[in-house]
């Protein structure tokens, strides 16, 4: 796959002089404590956990740890809350508490998009245009459910779980945060959420929320912590329900764990999605799809673009237009509006990264990035793609979770398909070309969850999100994601 052109070098072409947001409207406190019952707690064993800015390496505030005793406390006070309120409130009344905070969360979306850029490090346009109003249209959109229960299910009657224990990543924080929690009250159970240790802030910002909503105390509970609070909320054996969204490794772990219990659970996982590019698509917008696909939050999405097939014709020419596409992305300090590429989430994560992409050079694989300079604090990897690598390349196999593409080439439709599945994830991919025909055939091959045509990273409220195989079971979002939460009699 030779290029032979030559690459530009844009940077000399054009610069953007910064357009930083401003800090000066947010309210950041020194120190967050656990949300339970309707009020922020110390931890029992009083231990706190830094949380910092990825782009600076910098401390933004301690966060509590939340022990096996403080995991205890907060499951009892969501199933008072249960018992006491939640079960027997008129499913309308309920409704209007989910509108309160989508209203709320909008009102504040400025100082939310910020934060979620400072501790998570992804550019404030996309926490902006996406994270944020994506939050706030989930509320909104289970609100609309919650009272028309019998039109999900015609013919049925519905039964909320009773008390939801709730695991997210760090990749979407305040996103996943509202996947759960939103399906959880408007199918009238009570819940309690863990965020991932590195992000904690949107969610403690949310509690302040659900604070201002007034909802009644305890129906959500927010603790903080690393893994083995998650570990706890997962072992407690108040919970009627597990939601998790994260690693392949802990949705198994919790799979064992939950076996032989009666809980239920639904698991979001890990993803190794393919473009597949053919040769009549339109190869402009199907390269400004492909960065997309992969670079968008610095990779860190579930069901990034990771791995790009390309119909053998037209190769050459697609790579060489991704080359040029990426020397113009701009990378640097997430709070900046023209930055394309932000901070990578945290060090363990930098380190997977490059550990992937020093494994995928040792086995053959060429490897490219653009001519960009990177901060010197923080942590940030350019991004990158690999030419000359096959299907068992641990690049190719593993999930990466950085802004890292791994290119292969394909002659016949057939061969693209079994190539795009010849993976244990199956979460999303996405198909270019300008067959209309060519999209059905090849979609309905595709074992995977969410298939994209000639677009890529939509995402919506009203449409469901879930794996196949080892990407995970259940599904959220739509009037899907209500399933996983009730009882059907
Ligand atoms: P992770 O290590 O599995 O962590 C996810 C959450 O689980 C975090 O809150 C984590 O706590 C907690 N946790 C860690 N060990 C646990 C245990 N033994 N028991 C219970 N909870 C535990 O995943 P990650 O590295 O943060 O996130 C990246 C992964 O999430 C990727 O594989 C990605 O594909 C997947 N993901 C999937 C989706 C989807 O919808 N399918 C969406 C986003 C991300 P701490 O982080 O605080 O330690
Ligand atoms: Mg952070």
């Amino acid at each position: 796959m030779a290029t032979t052109e030559k690459i530009l070098d844009f940077n000399s072409v054009w610069e953007y002089s910064p357009a930083p947001e401003s800090t000066d409207h947010i309210k950041l406190d020194d120190k967050y404590d656990l949300f339970i019952n309707g009020e922020f707690v110390a931890p029992k064993n009083g231990k706190y956990f830094r949380t910092e800015n990825p782009a600076t390496g910098k401390k933004i505030a301690k966060v509590a740890e939340a022990s096996k005793a403080d995991v205890d406390n907060a499951v009892r006070a969501a199933r008072t809350a249960y018992n006491k309120y939640w079960s027997k409130m008129p499913a309308k009344e309920r409704s209007k508490y989910i509108f309160r905070i989508a209203r709320i969360m909008q009102e504040r979306s400025r100082e939310l998009s910020v934060i979620e850029s400072l501790d998570g490090g992804k550019p404030i346009r996309e926490s902006r245009d996406i994270d944020i109003p994506l939050s706030a249209a989930h509320f909104f959109y289970y609100a609309g459910w919650a009272d028309k229960l019998e039109y999900a299910f015609p013919g049925r009657k519905t039964k909320p779980l009773g008390v939801a224990g709730q695991i997210i990543p760090w990749n979407f924080p305040l996103l996943m945060a509202a996947w759960k929690i939103a399906p959880a009250l408007a199918t009238g159970n009570t819940v309690v959420l863990k965020p991932a240790e590195t992000t904690p802030l949107t969610a403690m910002k949310l509690a302040e929320i659900i604070q201002e909503a007034d909802l009644p105390p305890g129906v959500v509970n927010i603790i903080t912590g690393a893994g083995e609070t998650g570990r706890a909320i997962v072992n407690h054996p108040g919970l009627d329900k597990i939601a998790f969204t994260g690693s392949t490794v802990v949705g198994k772990y919790i799979q064992k764990t939950l076996a032989g219990t009666g809980k239920k659970y639904s698991l979001e996982l890990g993803g190794k999605a393919a473009n597949i590019i053919f040769e009549e698509a339109d190869i402009d917008q199907a390269v400004e799809g492909i960065i997309n696909a992969i670079f968008f939050n610095q990779g860190h999405v579930c069901c990034a673009g990771s791995r790009l097939l390309i119909q053998e014709g037209i190769a050459d020419e697609v790579v060489h237009k991704l080359k040029n596409r990426m020397e113009t992305l701009i990378i640097g300090d997430p709070l900046d509006k023209n930055t394309d590429i932000g901070a990578i989430n945290s060090k363990a994560q930098l380190k997977r990264i490059n550990e992937l992409v020093s494994a995928g050079i040792d086995e053959g694989g060429t490897v490219y990035q653009p001519n960009c300079t990177l901060p010197n604090s923080g942590y940030w990897f350019k991004p990158t793609l690999f030419t000359e690598v096959s299907q068992s390349h641990r690049i190719v196999q593993e999930e990466i979770f950085g802004p890292v593409l791994a290119i292969q080439t394909f002659r016949t439709v057939d061969e693209a398909i079994e190539k795009a599945n010849n993976t244990p994830y199956g979460l999303s991919g996405g198909v270019w070309t300008d067959k209309g025909s060519k999209i059905f055939k090849v979609t309905k091959q595709i074992n995977a969850g969410i298939i994209w045509a000639n677009t890529f990273n939509k995402f919506d409220p009203t449409s469901p999100f879930g794996g196949y195989k080892e990407s995970g079971m259940g599904r959220e979002g739509g009037l899907h994601g209500l399933l996983p939460y009730v009882e059907l009699i």
